[in-house]
């Protein structure tokens, strides 16, 4: 090694295996001032590739190879690794010192738009501090932050203005966060902060310091950033910090709680910060645990069916039955199918999972045929999503087929999603589907996407409406839903569709529905939803006097 590369690269001073200062290179590059290095010992610092290295103090290895590069990984101050080259010599100044030089084969914690560490260095760092014992580790927070609708930027301004804009953002953060906690870039215009008190303050005190943090990173938003160019860019913040009283285990739960309170702050039009609570921590490692077991709970049939019975409001009689999932999570207990039909649907299984429900469903309805009752139809919920897949139709005939199940027994309830990406294989499989003699309700109906435009196209094969339990809430209070649900029965007679009535609670509600001209309900009132043996008792005086549609 040569003087000049000597100068350029960065090197520390050993003594007996203690450090005795450094180059202010290596200062520049890891982040460790001379004053801070002293008292540390060389093997703080580094460790040695070669499995022969284990055998000796990190300093012996060394003097063993003066002059030989050796391959090892460097701490640097934020306690990530990085892949270095060592080269040991004997000090030119003192006899008894040696100094110790390194290059970095590979940094992969650096962002190279804005220059600062990335979100892998913030793990390393905050996973280190998380494992410190009690008395040494500092109290934490990890605040991350995007920059609201970034991608307009890009695409209207062009990559060299986002770049520029991530970049003065990086430079403004160092400078408003200064030295003391690390500052970085995740990914996109996602950036963090790990703030860091090693001098005990107060729960309180602490709070006060990561609230006006925030606070400062919001209030950045105030004014528009100014680039080259004259270009000014305002954006607002979304900021979410993690939780302080929590104890988190890992860095991985601490970041996942924190962007969840981000995506929180993400619902407001300006900028705004949110702390995560537990709550919010609990119902993502609770979504978690679902897709986790989700898969395991429809093959070994854990997810069974309870039926609600469905009643003509004149007669009193019953006239049919709705298949709601139950799951018993062992740990979860009780899982709202609401829940955990919606994550179906985020993760794809939703498709499986409705067929794996009408299947049950069909056997069930053999069943009590086979067992000589008089049988309801029956109706199952299903995702438009399912509904929209080429599949759909061929797998239901084979589910029909092969229970022996009568078609007409079975009613399909759908409840309309914002995502429709197919509507002519939705509209066609509907009408396969009703060809086979199956039955379509639109379940939720008067709220959410429902859309009048569809029920148009769809009207000649869709059997019935169900009034949202919403609309029935407040039916006897609120005049204006009297006259919805008039408006929508008016809708059913026009073109001959059924209406039920969903949730009703009291005797109230029954009545005026009534009035109105509803014909069906199903609720409370009536009964909850109860496992296929309760049900049993009803099918046992069940005549099919209702009379319905064909
Ligand atoms: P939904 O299809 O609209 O079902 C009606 C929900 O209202 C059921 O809740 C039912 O138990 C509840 N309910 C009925 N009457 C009353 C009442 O008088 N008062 C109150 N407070 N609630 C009443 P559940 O069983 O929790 O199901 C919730 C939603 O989960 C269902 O809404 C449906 O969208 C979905 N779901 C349930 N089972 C399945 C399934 O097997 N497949 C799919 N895709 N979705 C399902
Ligand atoms: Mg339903
Ligand atoms: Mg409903």
């Amino acid at each position: 090694m040569n003087n000049v590369e000597q100068m350029l690269l960065p090197s520390i001073t050993v003594k007996n295996g203690v450090l005795k200062g450094c180059n202010t290179v290596f200062s520049e590059r890891f982040g460790y001032q001379a004053q801070m290095l002293s008292g540390y010992q060389l093997k703080d610092l580094l460790t040695f590739d070669s499995v022969n290295a284990q055998s000796y103090s990190t300093i012996e290895w060394l003097m063993q190879h003066i002059n030989e590069p050796q391959h090892g990984l460097l701490k640097n101050r934020h306690y990530y690794e990085l892949p270095v080259e060592v080269v040991c010599q004997r000090s030119t100044v003192d006899e008894s010192c040696y100094d110790v030089f390194f290059r970095v084969l590979e940094d992969k914690s650096i962002d190279s738009v804005t220059g600062l560490p990335n979100g892998w260095a913030m793990s390393c760092r905050a996973n280190h501090l998380l494992t410190l014992p009690p008395k040494k580790a500092p109290q934490l927070a990890v605040i991350i932050f995007r920059v609201d609708n970034f991608s307009t930027l890009n695409f209207r301004q062009g990559y060299n203005v986002g770049d520029e804009y991530l970049e003065t953002l990086g430079k403004k953060l160092v400078a408003l966060f200064g030295d003391d906690y690390l500052v970085v870039r995740f990914s996109n215009a996602k950036f963090g902060i790990l703030v860091e008190d090693h001098q005990h303050v107060s729960k309180v005190d602490f709070e006060t310091l990561v609230t006006n943090k925030c606070q400062a990173i919001c209030d950045m938003t105030k004014h528009p950033m100014q680039l080259s160019d004259n270009v000014n860019v305002h954006k607002s913040f979304s900021v979410g910090v993690s939780e302080l009283t929590a104890k988190y285990s890992s860095y991985f739960a601490m970041e996942i709680a924190t962007e969840t309170a981000m995506h929180q702050a993400a619902k407001f039009s300006n900028s705004k910060f949110i702390f995560a609570t537990s709550e919010l921590t609990n119902k993502l490692l609770m979504r978690k645990l679902i897709i986790d077991d989700f898969p395991q709970a429809i093959a070994k049939q854990q997810i069974t069916q309870h039926y609600q019975p469905q009643y003509c409001l004149a007669s009193k009689k019953l006239m049919g039955l709705e298949a709601l999932s139950r799951w018993h999570h062992k740990e979860l207990s009780h899982i709202s199918p609401a829940f955990f039909a919606s994550i179906a649907e985020d993760i794809g299984l939703n498709f499986e999972f409705d067929l794996y429900v009408l299947r049950q469903v069909c056997q069930q309805v053999k069943t009590w045929l086979d067992d000589g009752f008089n049988v309801p139809r029956v109706s199952v919920n299903v995702s438009f999503k399912s509904l929209e897949m080429p599949e759909f139709v061929k797998r239901v005939t084979q589910i029909i087929d092969t229970s022996a199940c009568p078609a007409n027994l079975i009613e399909i309830e759908v409840t309309e999603t914002t995502s429709i990406n197919n509507i002519n294989n939705l509209i066609n499989h509907v009408r396969q589907v009703k060809a086979l003699g199956i039955h379509i309700a639109i379940d939720d109906f008067g709220v959410g996407y429902s859309s009048l435009s569809l029920i148009r196209r769809l009207h000649n094969v869709i059997d019935k409406l169900k009034l949202d339990k919403s609309l029935i809430d407040n039916l006897c209070h609120a005049q204006i839903d009297q006259e919805f649900i008039r408006h929508i029965i008016e809708l059913g007679n026009v073109l001959g569709l059924d209406v039920l009535a969903e949730g009703i609670e009291h005797h109230d509600q029954q009545s005026l529905l009534q009035q109105l001209g509803c014909k069906f309900g199903q609720g409370y009132f009536f009964e909850k939803p109860q496992p296929p043996a309760q049900i049993v008792s009803y099918l046992e005086n069940y005549q099919q006097q209702v009379v319905l549609k064909q």
